[in-house]
């Protein structure tokens, strides 16, 4: 059996040649959002708190900005690599086009595990990131935000730099997002990325009439985005049966306390191995059980759940397991969680596929908003946030699922239908492409 190209960027370039032809636009307009305007790339000497000296590869990879500035996450891990992250900051010009927000997309990453080094180090290794990027960012060019292992902390970090290095600029606070609020951060901003997911999932299912509490989900990751969903579904009367971080996770069939879990992460950092989880299970009377049982992230994917969520990391579900996920639907809130195999498979099998560009636009949206209150130095209140989040992601999904019944597309040809109809539009009238 031949093996699958497991690259995400393949993915999305499959994505993108196949919604341009559905789409109908020129073969120019494909060619110029298949590869980015500019890849940067960074050797980042680091000084360890022993005097050693680690030198940190990364990148910034700046995909589009016909639309406007370009926009997307810093992350930190290990296997962060040039084709991901060209892969991802493709996604987020999509992203950014789909929920209709005037931003491109960019992203960049550090090849390091940030959970190795003191908080001493992270400082000094993110200022030296922001000072490695100089004018390549700003809040008029490129604005990065969290992405997997990086959080307020790393942005506020990231922001002083910045107005450190820029003192004349009384908009450098505008160029991050995702601060903390203290520093000019929004108000909604770390739950945005979960909590526009809910919404997008809440109307799938008012539009299939079915009720949170007949519907069991399982979620794959328990960080920011993941766990954050997890516990809004959980309040909601969603079923969650299932949840797990890199470690593995813990599964109760008629559905798990997402709160307890929560706090036991807050405690420990994770959602803690090696130990049982006793009274964290809830039968279908409300009452405690005594235990739940231990699952490892592979099994997770292959519930038999109604709505499986992976929140982790890309490539996740692959031709290589495709065939026995067993769940009604899948709403990716990771970027990039199913790979193109996978996704041909999935589509096969009649599983329903919510695409991570509309389902996780919520964290872009409420940074667009974040965005906007720091250029205009006027603060929101936290309804007044999601409400607007609410009004623009629903928006995204009620043009998205229109055009999938019109156009008979899946759920991801219309989002990327929508996004390069966008996209086309941008640069031909700006004349960035000759009309
Ligand atoms: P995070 O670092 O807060 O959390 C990542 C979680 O995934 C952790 O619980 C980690 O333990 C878990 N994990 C890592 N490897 C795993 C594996 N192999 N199997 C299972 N779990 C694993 O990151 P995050 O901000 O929650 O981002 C998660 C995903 O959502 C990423 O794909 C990211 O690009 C995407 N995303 C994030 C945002 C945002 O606002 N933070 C917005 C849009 C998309």
């Amino acid at each position: 059996m031949e093996t699958e190209n497991k690259s995400p960027l393949e993915s999305y370039e499959k994505a993108l040649k196949n919604a341009s032809e559905k789409a109908g636009v020129r073969r120019d307009v494909t060619e110029m959002l298949l590869k980015p305007k500019r890849a940067i790339e960074l050797n980042i000497p680091l000084e360890r708190d022993d005097g050693s000296i680690e030198i940190v590869h990364g990148y910034r990879v700046q995909h589009q900005n016909a639309r406007g500035p370009y926009k997307g996450g810093l992350r930190y891990h290990p296997d962060v690599n040039e084709d991901e992250m060209r892969a991802l900051a493709a996604w987020m010009t999509i992203k950014c086009a789909v929920a209709d927000i005037p931003f491109g997309g960019a992203k960049g990453g550090l090849g390091i595990d940030p959970h190795k080094l003191s908080d001493r180090e992270l400082q000094r290794l993110t200022r030296a990131f922001v000072q490695a990027l100089g004018d390549n960012i700003g809040p008029s060019t490129d604005i990065p935000a969290p992405d997997v292992n990086t959080n307020a902390q790393i942005m506020a970090w990231a922001a002083d730099e910045y107005q450190r290095l820029n003192k004349h600029n009384s908009r450098a606070n505008a160029c991050f997002t995702g601060k903390p609020v203290a520093l000019g951060g929004s108000l909604g901003r770390e739950q945005a990325t979960g909590r526009g997911g809910l919404m997008v999932l809440s109307e799938y299912l008012r539009r299939s009439g079915k009720e949170p509490r007949e519907t069991t989900v399982a979620v794959q990751g328990f960080g920011n985005v993941g766990a954050t969903f997890a516990r809004l579904a959980y309040a909601a009367g969603f079923k969650v049966i299932a949840v797990s971080d890199s470690r593995g996770g813990v599964f109760h069939a008629t559905g798990l306390d997402i709160e307890k879990l929560a706090e036991i992460r807050r405690k420990a950092g994770h959602l803690a191995d090696n130990v049982c989880y006793p009274q964290l299970g809830v039968t279908e009377a409300g009452q405690r059980e005594e235990s739940c049982d231990k699952i490892s992230n592979a099994d997770l994917l292959l519930l038999d759940a109604d709505i499986l969520v992976p929140a982790a990391l890309e490539s996740q579900i692959t031709a290589d397991n495709a065939g026995d996920v067993r769940a009604k639907a899948i709403m990716e809130l990771a970027n990039g969680p199913i790979t193109a195999g996978a996704d041909a498979i999935l589509k096969e099998k009649g599983i329903t596929l919510i695409p991570d560009v509309l389902a996780n636009s919520g964290g872009v949206i409420v940074s667009y908003l974040e965005w906007t209150q720091n250029l205009n130095n006027l603060y929101w209140r936290e309804e007044a946030v999601n409400a607007e989040l609410e009004r623009k992601i629903i928006a995204a999904a009620n043009a998205v699922f229109g055009i999938a019944e019109k156009e008979g597309a899946t759920l991801r040809e219309a989002a990327y239908i929508l996004a390069v109809r966008r996209l086309s539009e941008a640069l031909l009238l700006s004349g960035r492409l000759p009309a």
